[in-house]
């Protein structure tokens, strides 16, 4: 007798195949990459169809904070949604929208004062790179229309934001669509010679950005960073005194500094935002992921009063020409809303810190593993680098690992052979023992097969 869930399970997937075209994804090799039906997620898991379950160990892509149908953040959803679904942000205003940015400036102790929203990552810092170069030339300096970006840097995947985004298997294909930005060196601290601390690695790279500045600084608007981690590149790290370089070189040559702080902001590196451990504001923080909590698409970008004011005019074509339909949408204001509220009243920051401590003190076995190189990690981002010296087992490494994991009910999905690991804040004691221990297993079956 057939049993009906997994007829559910096949039928779903046939339907999914036929019909949606995933992103990120060659959707032939699904011939042999497991597809997931997710029926309902609760906490850190997602449940599928046939009732199988999985750790959700990298927030559904770096997005959920607070686990899935989260009590705190479905409430306030139910409450917003019986009030006001969504309004267009022009010429209107509403509560959500208002208190949202009265928040989010005031973590920044006003430094960053205004807000313009968007709805992913990527509209985030289109709107930078608009915003920085418009501000020059309604200065007087319209000679400034070049961007800095760093080496392995991924800024998200429309033509804007590609023309930032340093990863060839990103860029390249689109290649002469892109008008692209100079690449100055990554302070990532795996780069360190014999001798060399972090922060030397740091120093030298800005040392390099410095170069560059000395000579292009009259034509560039903006220098563009993810602040401590660069993410989408594999999770590389660098130190602190790199933003605190870079803070000073682009006062130093008249230059904006953006933040994107998309996927290391709202307490991923442990502090609210990855700027605060280097002491410094940019000129331009784009905040996407987890500000809805993991719940609805949102972004926005927060700026300082002289940007602000550089638009302030009578005249139409000074001020910021930008808009999208779901610009502000306030069902996605208040999940953030929510968001904010649970960093408050749990003291999620601190707790976060016990918490990173576990799960660190829980991985450490690995660091002395033969195939294991550069284990590292910032806030609650862990990763490691895996070494698989044969090119036909590298090259398909992270998607072995990924359907290894997905069998022992854990979703991981490595980025080349970088495994990493960006849990919701919400493992209890026995979850983070259980992710550190089938980390190590699937490592260990997919290394040695
Ligand atoms: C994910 C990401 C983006 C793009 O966000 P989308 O919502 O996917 O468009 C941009 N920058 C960084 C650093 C990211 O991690």
């Amino acid at each position: 007798m057939k049993d009906p869930t997994s007829v559910t399970s096949a039928d779903w997937i046939a339907r999914s195949l036929r019909s949606v075209w995933h992103p990120c994804t060659q959707m032939q090799h699904h011939e042999t990459v497991p597809l997931i039906p997710v029926s309902h997620g609760r906490g850190a898991w997602l449940v599928d169809v046939q009732g199988r379950r999985y750790l959700d160990a990298i927030s559904s892509w770096w997005v959920n904070l607070f686990g899935h149908a989260n009590p705190r953040i479905n409430a306030a959803l139910k409450d917003q949604l019986d009030r006001l679904e969504h309004a267009m942000l022009a010429g209107f205003t509403h509560e959500p929208v208002i208190e949202l940015s009265e928040r989010l400036s005031a973590l920044t102790g006003g430094v960053l004062g205004h807000c313009f929203y968007a709805s992913d990552g990527a509209s985030a810092v289109e709107i930078a790179l608009k915003m920085s170069f418009h501000a020059w030339r309604n200065a007087g300096q319209s000679q400034k229309q070049e961007f800095v970006c760093l080496s392995g840097s991924y800024h998200g995947e429309t033509i804007g934001a590609l023309a930032v985004t340093d990863v060839a298997l990103f860029r390249d294909a689109y290649g002469p669509l892109i008008q692209r930005a100079h690449v100055a060196a990554s302070p990532d601290a795996r780069q360190a010679q014999a001798g060399e601390t972090p922060a030397d690695v740091a120093r030298r790279a800005a040392r390099a950005l410095e170069a560059l500045l000395q000579e292009r600084a009259g034509k560039v608007a903006a220098v563009i960073v993810e602040p401590l981690v660069q993410c989408a590149t594999g999770m590389a790290m660098h130190d602190p005194l790199y933003l605190k370089e870079v803070r000073a070189l682009c006062d130093r040559y008249q230059v904006h500094l953006i933040a994107d702080e998309i996927a290391v902001g709202c307490g991923r590196t442990g502090t609210f935002f990855a700027c605060e451990q280097a002491g410094i504001w940019p000129d331009f923080v784009c905040l996407s992921k987890g500000i809805s909590g993991g719940y609805l698409p949102l972004s926005l970008v927060m700026t300082r009063e002289a940007i602000y004011q550089a638009f302030y005019d009578a005249d139409v074509t000074r001020g910021f020409l930008h808009s999208h339909s779901y610009t502000g949408n306030p069902l996605a204001c208040r999940a953030a809303l929510a968001t904010l509220d649970i960093f408050a009243q749990d003291d999620v920051l601190a707790r976060n810190r016990d918490w990173a401590a576990r799960l660190t003190a829980a991985l450490a076995p690995l660091a002395a593993h033969d195939k294991v190189r550069h284990l590292r990690q910032r806030g609650m981002i862990w990763a490691f680098d895996a070494v698989v010296d044969d090119p036909a087992a590298a090259a398909t490494f992270s998607r072995r690992f990924f359907a290894r994991a997905l069998e022992r009910e854990l979703l991981l999905r490595p980025i080349g052979r970088t495994v990493y690991l960006m849990p919701p804040y919400i493992l209890d004691d026995g979850e983070i023992e259980w992710l550190a221990s089938r980390t190590r297993e699937v490592f260990e079956e997919v290394v040695r097969p």
